[in-house]
């Protein structure tokens, strides 16, 4: 089962648990990322290759 993650589409390419976003990490705090201070994207992440996919999209393998 791929876990659910947001991430910075910024230049700092943060991952961040939904774990971790849920206690209030919603947006991009590093300095210098063309991101800074947008809020995360949600993804899934998959298990197999770890590649991020969005919710709703087909992502599987043979
Ligand atoms: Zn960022
Ligand atoms: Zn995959």
């Amino acid at each position: 089962m791929d876990k659910a993650i947001y991430i910075c589409t910024g230049t700092c390419k943060a991952e961040i648990s939904e774990e971790e976003y849920n206690k209030g990490l919603t947006k991009c705090g590093t300095q210098g990322c063309t991101h800074f201070g947008h809020a995360f994207e949600k993804r899934m992440k998959c298990h197999v290759c770890g590649a991020y996919y969005k919710e709703g999209e087909q992502h599987s393998h043979p």
